[in-house]
């Protein structure tokens, strides 16, 4: 085992050094990493490709191009997103410097996962480097070859006091743990995040936890069902189900679960063939304990669709699966595979209250062309995300934040939230010690008394802002009172000297 304290003091020396403060080094850093991306596209392909029999067009969307992507859109808006902001001011701070500055945390911790083992890892650190902290990076050892890709890749990209990788499995992991880290960000399970987050508690460490759960997708009467169906059962197949916004079961009447399974009969057909395990554009389950457990899965309800495997290739066809009930294992446990459920539900109604009974999911996906119905759901639930008449693609939306709710997880990130998650908002008030601004504020000492209350209660009284809209006006009225006294004054001047 590496030995974690050494690495993290190299970090810490390294962050001292204050060299990740400078933004110019962060850019470096990052165009490195991107330049990192374009010269070994291919490799990550491959990689994903060993680890998950990756179809090349997912990867390209879901990782390579995503995490170039994302460093493009830090790039463009690093120098703005470091400036201090101004906030406003109240009566009592007129002469006072009022800003927010943007402080790194210090030496961070990003453990990723393994389904989409480039992306979850990648994108945090891009943002940390931002923000200016020292990454200490954590592929997931499941994946095997993205780990070893980025174990050795990385840094021949990236500075080695900054951004050391390390390599290991739950023990290492766990020993990494015992280090006081300023900022962790974790990618995984329900079931670890707690761990993690139990470890952070040690040393009061802020955390952001990026888990699972159960996402449904409600399907209403109203929708357009082919469209749905291929919707759905894209982000449901992609990556072979094992996407943590995959929708997880489907919520519908009776009547649309019969269309939904004549439909996605179809679609299968249409895009993976007769014999889908020959198919190349079925990624396989990552590994034998997740292949055995999706088998006992498999065994909640009735197939209505799919229902055939092969262990010696850890395949499994996508399956759908009817009449499951709620205490079913399926209904209970994150799916994480290419099995969709449907749980019969009578309206909408039914359906939140399903929804409501139960840990708030990732996100919420809608399928309706009733805006009212939409609206319903996204008002009356909680979920990390909401989406309607789409799957997963809100993830892709570099504007929107990323990130669970409840046992979903805590924290967002992507584009600017991963800047913000990364970085310490430090509030700070100038003052100058002018005896103007001394004498306003000496109401403050001792001796107290009544005069001085009421002196202060109307300093400090909160007043409505004044819109911003007249300022100029506001300005342009006192600038024209100013000119004018200033003109008298010396027009009287000239007078007098006359
Ligand atoms: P995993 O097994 O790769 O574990 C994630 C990380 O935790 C790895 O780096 C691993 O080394 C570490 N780890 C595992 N056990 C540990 C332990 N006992 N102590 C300390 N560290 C440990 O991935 P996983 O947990 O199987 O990932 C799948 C889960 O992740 C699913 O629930 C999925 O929904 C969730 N997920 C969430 C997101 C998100 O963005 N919210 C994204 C992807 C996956």
């Amino acid at each position: 085992m590496a030995n974690f304290e050494d690495i993290v003091q190299r970090c810490r020396t390294a962050f001292a050094s204050g060299k990740t403060k400078d933004v110019n080094f962060r850019r470096k850093q990052l165009e490195s990493l991107l330049k990192m991306y374009e010269e070994h596209e291919n490799e990550m392909i491959n990689a994903l490709d060993a680890d998950l029999r990756r179809p090349k067009q997912e990867s390209l969307v879901v990782e390579t191009e995503f995490l170039k992507n994302d460093i493009k859109h830090i790039l463009y808006n690093l120098n703005d997103w470091v400036k201090p902001e101004t906030p406003e001011k109240s009566l009592v701070n007129l002469l006072d410097d009022v800003q927010i500055f943007n402080d790194p945390y210090g030496v961070v911790l990003v453990i990723g996962a393994w389904n989409y083992p480039l992306q979850l890892l990648l994108v945090p650190v891009a943002a940390a480097i931002a923000a200016g902290n020292c990454v200490v990076i954590k592929p997931s050892e499941i994946s095997t070859n993205c780990a070893k890709f980025v174990t050795e890749m990385v840094p021949k990209y990236l500075d080695n006091d900054c951004y050391p990788v390390v390599s290991g499995g739950p023990t290492e992991t766990a020993e990494l743990l015992k280090q006081r880290f300023d900022y962790i960000f974790y990618t995984g399970s329900t079931r670890v995040g707690k761990i993690i987050h139990a470890a952070a508690n040690k040393h009061l460490t802020p955390v952001t936890l990026e888990l699972g759960g159960k996402s449904p997708c409600y399907i209403d009467k109203s929708v357009e069902l082919r469209t749905a169906v291929k919707r759905i059962l894209w982000g449901k197949l992609i990556n072979c189900g094992q996407t943590c916004i995959a929708p997880d079961y489907v919520l519908c009447s009776k009547e649309i679960q019969e269309k939904f399974i004549a439909e996605a009969k179809e679609v299968l057909k249409e895009w993976y063939g007769e014999d889908i395990k020959s198919s190349p554009d079925l990624s396989r389950i990552i590994n034998h304990n997740n292949f055995q457990r999706l088998l006992g899965l498999m065994k909640s309800g009735k197939v209505a669709v799919g229902g055939n495997y092969d262990a010696s290739e850890r395949f499994i066809e996508p399956t759908i699966l009817i009449d499951v009930k709620e205490d079913d294992a399926i209904m209970q446990e994150e799916i994480f595979g290419p099995l969709l459920p449907i749980f019969t539900v009578e309206n909408a109604y039914d359906a939140i209250k399903f929804i409501n009974s139960r840990e708030k999911p990732l996100v919420i996906y809608v399928f309706s062309k009733n805006s009212k119905v939409i609206k319903e759901l996204r008002e009356n639930t909680t979920s990390g995300g909401f989406s309607s008449n789409e799957t997963l693609m809100h993830c892709g939306v570099d504007t929107l934040p990323f990130g669970g709710v409840g046992s979903s997880g805590m924290g967002r990130y992507h584009g600017k939230y991963g800047f913000e998650t990364f970085t310490h908002k430090k509030s700070c008030l100038g003052k100058d010690l002018h005896p103007l601004g001394e004498l306003l504020a000496s109401g403050r000492y001792p001796p107290y008394s009544d005069r001085k209350s009421t002196l202060l209660g109307i300093l400090l009284r909160k007043r409505r802002p004044f819109p911003k809209l007249y300022l100029s006006h506001l300005l342009a009225v006192g600038l024209g009172i100013g000119l004018t006294v200033l003109f008298t004054h010396y027009m009287q001047g000239k007078l007098f000297t006359r």
